[in-house]
């Protein structure tokens, strides 16, 4: 077999498809580098890692708690002696810039080390009884296998941030990456079963959603659906798995603003509003989509802004000095530019960029312009729809209120920010914007893993938080105990 051919994981064992299938992973900034090939599995497969999962779970679960921990911060401890290898693949398979490439890496070390130690913390409640006698406590049991469905775009960091509270709670898990970047959720596996987890407690499976995500979603032995991705296959998914009792948590798109006020201090708002829309090439669930910019002080913000991004320099993020990596595939570097164009012709004013990039450092992969629309309306599409790339959209308000109107008039609700110096306004912001995480001049994008996460409205499904301690809750059930002595 081909060293480029990877296995799937199954009952801690190396499994490929029975046909010898396999589908290609490729680099986006340089098409001709096949990164890996990996299994192209059938929904049996999928079914037959179920199982596997299932016969597993009751000794996992039977395991004390700071032992499953201990486990956790080993593999924090592998991810972190191999960063910088683990940052170039990164870089490599999904197109990132290796500095990008490097925090999220550097994010699953702290979010194993957080939620190791939470084997010491798996905590209940003890209150006092109505009655003499008794003691009233709760305690945590776990739910049991847990389906993982990850998107590409931190294709390391939201699988360890969904694992890793799933495994402290005793569930066994059977993950699936998406189809772009399988070879970082491999090493992400691998590192865990060298750090000592046991057989069959993760298993990874790979193929494509319509299949082997199917089968995560629909098969009746899953006890819970942990899914990150797009809002058509997240609604797909509470469409399929809504009418039984599993337990479901879809964290969704966004379409995140930055309001700029006039009394901010206008280079630091442009240099994070820059970070939010362009880093990671705009390819994160809480990029900036929209600048709401207040009239008074708009000129001046487009000029800086504009003079700032023209000085983005993109190219293959393994390149020194670069700023801004390729979007990830083909289809999303189509749909990037359909926007382009959707926004020429709803009337919106193009003020940079708005093509693909060629010649000589770009031709031979999926690289598009920083790309910055004026005079948007919030009719337009493209100031409701999803991107997922580097395009801004500047709106113009003419005071506060409407700003905040302006900002919550979107069926998503992730993150959102603000950029002013007046506490008051700061407060009011925090009241009444409609988003999951809030921003006081701090850029949209950048999460830390010790604070819950999850969107509003359409963002996501499922009222429990992700990541922090509010992810127990998610991956575990409270049993209530009435004790009489
Ligand atoms: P996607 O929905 O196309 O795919 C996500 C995962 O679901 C992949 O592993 C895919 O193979 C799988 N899948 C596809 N169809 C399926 C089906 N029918 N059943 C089960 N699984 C299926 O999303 P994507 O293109 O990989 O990622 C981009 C999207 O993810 C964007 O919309 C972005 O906003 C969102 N995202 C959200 C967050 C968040 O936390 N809210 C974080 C990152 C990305």
């Amino acid at each position: 077999m081909s060293e480029r051919i990877y296995p799937c994981i199954i009952g801690g064992e190396k499994f490929y498809s029975a046909d010898g299938r396999t589908f290609r992973d490729i680099n986006p900034a340089q098409t001709d580098d096949v990164v890996a090939e990996f299994p192209l599995l059938s929904r049996e497969d999928a079914a037959r890692a179920i199982d596997v999962a299932r016969e597993a779970q009751a000794k996992w679960a039977s395991t004390p708690a700071p032992e499953r921990g201990r486990i956790l911060v080993k593999a924090a401890q592998i991810v972190e002696n191999e960063a910088d290898e683990l940052a170039r693949l990164l870089t490599r398979e999904e197109g990132k810039t290796l500095a990008e490439a490097r925090t999220e890496v550097l994010r699953v070390v702290s979010v194993f080390r957080f939620f190791g130690v939470m084997g010491y913390r798996l905590r209940g409640e003890f209150m006092p009884s109505a009655e003499p006698k008794t003691h009233l406590f709760t305690i945590r049991e776990p739910l049991g296998v847990t389906s993982i469905i990850t998107p590409w775009n931190f294709p390391i960091a939201i699988p360890a941030w969904k694992m890793a509270p799933a495994l402290i709670c005793g569930n066994t898990v059977v993950f699936k990456p998406a189809s772009y970047t399988p070879l970082i959720g491999y090493k992400l596996a691998d590192a865990l079963h060298r750090a000592g987890l046991p057989p069959g407690v993760l298993n990874l499976v790979t193929g494509p959603g319509s299949t082997v995500g199917a089968e995560l979603i629909t098969n009746q032995d899953v006890d819970a659906i942990s899914f990150t991705g797009s809002l058509e296959v997240g609604e797909e998914i509470k469409r399929t798995a809504g009418g039984r009792n599993v337990r479901i948590q879809l964290e969704l798109g966004g379409k995140n603003p930055s309001i700029v006020l006039d009394d901010t201090d206008m280079e630091r708002a442009v240099e994070m509003i820059v970070r939010g829309a362009f880093g990671l090439t705009g390819q994160a669930c809480t990029a900036t989509s929209r600048a709401i910019v207040l009239e008074s002080v708009a000129d001046e913000f487009e000029r800086r802004l504009v003079e700032r991004v023209k000085r983005i320099r993109v190219g293959n993020g393994l390149v020194e000095g670069v700023e801004m990596g390729p979007v990830v595939g083909e289809r999303e570097l189509n749909k990037i530019l359909d926007y382009i164009q959707v926004g020429l012709n709803e009337g919106a004013k193009l003020v940079l960029g708005g093509r693909k990039l060629t010649g000589p450092e770009h031709s031979k992969g999926y690289f598009v312009e920083p790309t910055i629309f004026k005079d948007v309306t919030p009719d337009m599409r493209i100031a409701q729809e999803e991107i997922f790339g580097p395009v801004l959209a500047i709106m113009r308000a003419s005071n506060f209120d409407e700003a905040i109107e302006l900002a919550n008039k979107v069926e998503y609700g992730l993150a959102a920010s603000i950029f002013t110096r007046s506490l008051p306004r700061a407060f009011e912001f925090i009241s009444r914007i409609q988003a999951g995480v809030v921003k006081i001049n701090k850029p949209t994008i950048g999460l830390e893993p010790h604070m819950p996460f999850g969107g509003f409205k359409k963002s996501s499904f499922g009222m429990i938080k992700e990541q922090g301690e509010a992810a127990l809750d998610f991956y575990s059930k409270v049993k209530a105990v009435y004790l009489g002595y």
